[in-house]
C-alpha cells in the first residue's frame, strides 16, 4: 500500500456546512426526538429475550462480559475532565514549568507517551474550529481557550478477532474494552501534560468530532463505512483526542487510495443488517439522517437504521469494522 501526504483529505462545501450539534447523536435524539424510531428505546433492553433465545454469541456470560468491559469508561468519572486529577505532586511543584523550545523533540515524547499510556496510533494537528460540536449533549455552547491549539489523537485498537464475531455479543465487548482502554489513556496524556505544566482537554467522543480531527492528524481516511480507515488497523480502532497548548509539530493528513477503493468495494454496505450505508459509486455532500452533518463530500451512513439494528441486535454492531478489507489485513 502506498501511503502519500496529502493537503486536500477530505472536501467540504463552506456554504453548506455547519458545525455539529451534540444534541443530534443519536445517543442524544433518543432522549428528545419523537419522530425517531429510537425514540426512548436504550439498545440494550432487549437482552433478556434475545439471551433466552439461546442463540449461538448471545449467551448470559458473554452479556455479562459485554457489561463488565464497559467498567472503567462508566466508573472513572475524571477520565476526561477538564482539571488535574488528585492533588499535584509536591516535586512537581518545586520543578516549575518546562520549556517546550522544540516543538519536534516534544512531539516524539508525546507520541512515546501515547505508547506508553496504551495508544496503537497517535498523531497531532491543529485545532480546525470547523470541528468542534456548536453545542454539547446540555445545550450549553462550546467554548475551548483559544490558547490550546493543538490536538493530540490517539487510536486505540479493539480486539480484531472478536470484532469479526460482529454483531454478536464478543464483538460488542471489544467495543466496550475500546472505550475502557481510551479512558485509562487519555487520562493518563492529560496528566501528562499538565505535569509539564500545560493545558489538557481531554476528550472520547465528546466536544468535537474525532474523525475529522484523526485525519488532519495524519491517522487515515474516512471510508464508506462512515468511520476512520487506518492503513495500520482498519476501522478496528477507537479515538480519543486532547487538545493542549504545548507547542507541538504537527503531522500531515495522508491519502492511501482508500476513496478509490470505497467506489470499487461495497463489502460494508452488504454486511451492515440495518441497511444503512450506500453502496452508490459515488460519495456526495449530502446528509443520509438527522444525525448526519450535509455538506462534506462522503458516504453518509444513516445513523437512524443503524441504531435500529442495534436494538434489534441488542448489542453495538462492528459489522462494517469487520467487513472491510483493511480491517482484515488486505487491500481490496
Ligand atoms: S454498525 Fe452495524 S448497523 Fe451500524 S452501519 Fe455499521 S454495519 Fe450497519
Ligand atoms: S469495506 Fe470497502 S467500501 Fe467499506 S470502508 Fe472498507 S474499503 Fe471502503
Amino acid at each position: 500500500m502506498e501511503i502519500r501526504s496529502t493537503d486536500a483529505p477530505y472536501a467540504v462545501d463552506e456554504s453548506v456546512y455547519q458545525q455539529f450539534d451534540e444534541r443530534r447523536t443519536i445517543f442524544m435524539r433518543r432522549h428528545w426526538d419523537t419522530s425517531a424510531t429510537f425514540y426512548e428505546k436504550e439498545y440494550r433492553d432487549g437482552a433478556a429475550r434475545r439471551i433466552a433465545a439461546a442463540e449461538p454469541g448471545y449467551s448470559r456470560v458473554e452479556f455479562a462480559k459485554l457489561l463488565a468491559s464497559w467498567t472503567v469508561h462508566d466508573c472513572f468519572d475524571g477520565a476526561y475532565s477538564w482539571r488535574r486529577l488528585g492533588q499535584v505532586d509536591p516535586a512537581m511543584m518545586r520543578l516549575g514549568p518546562h520549556e517546550a523550545d522544540d516543538p519536534g523533540a516534544m512531539s516524539t515524547e508525546v507520541k512515546r507517551a501515547a505508547s506508553d499510556f496504551g495508544a496503537d496510533l497517535v498523531g497531532i494537528c491543529r485545532v480546525d474550529p470547523r470541528w468542534l460540536y456548536s453545542h454539547d449533549r446540555s445545550g450549553d455552547p462550546v467554548r475551548i481557550p483559544e490558547t490550546a491549539r493543538f490536538a493530540i489523537v490517539m487510536g486505540i485498537a479493539m480486539d480484531r478477532e472478536a470484532v469479526l464475531t460482529s454483531p454478536a455479543y464478543a464483538s460488542a465487548a471489544a467495543t466496550g474494552v475500546g472505550y475502557s482502554r481510551m479512558a485509562f489513556a487519555i487520562a493518563c496524556m492529560a496528566q501528562f501534560l499538565r505535569n509539564l505544566r500545560y493545558e489538557a482537554i481531554p476528550m472520547g467522543n465528546d466536544t468535537a468530532l474525532s474523525i475529522p480531527l484523526a485525519i488532519d492528524a495524519g491517522l487515515g481516511a474516512l471510508g464508506r463505512n462512515g468511520l476512520l480507515v487506518t492503513p495500520e488497523l482498519g476501522s478496528c480502532l477507537r479515538l480519543c483526542k486532547v487538545f493542549t497548548d504545548l507547542p507541538l509539530e504537527p503531522d500531515r493528513p495522508i491519502d492511501f487510495g482508500l476513496q478509490e477503493s470505497c467506489r470499487n468495494c461495497t463489502r460494508c454496505a452488504e454486511a451492515c443488517e440495518g441497511e444503512a450505508i450506500s453502496a452508490s459509486r459515488e460519495p456526495s455532500y449530502d446528509a443520509a439522517c438527522a444525525s448526519n452533518s450535509p455538506g462534506v463530500i462522503r458516504w453518509a451512513v444513516d445513523a437512524d437504521r443503524c441504531y435500529d439494528f442495534w436494538i434489534r441486535n441488542t448489542a453495538a454492531c462492528s459489522n462494517c469494522i469487520a467487513a472491510c478489507p483493511y480491517t482484515r489485513g488486505a487491500t481490496p
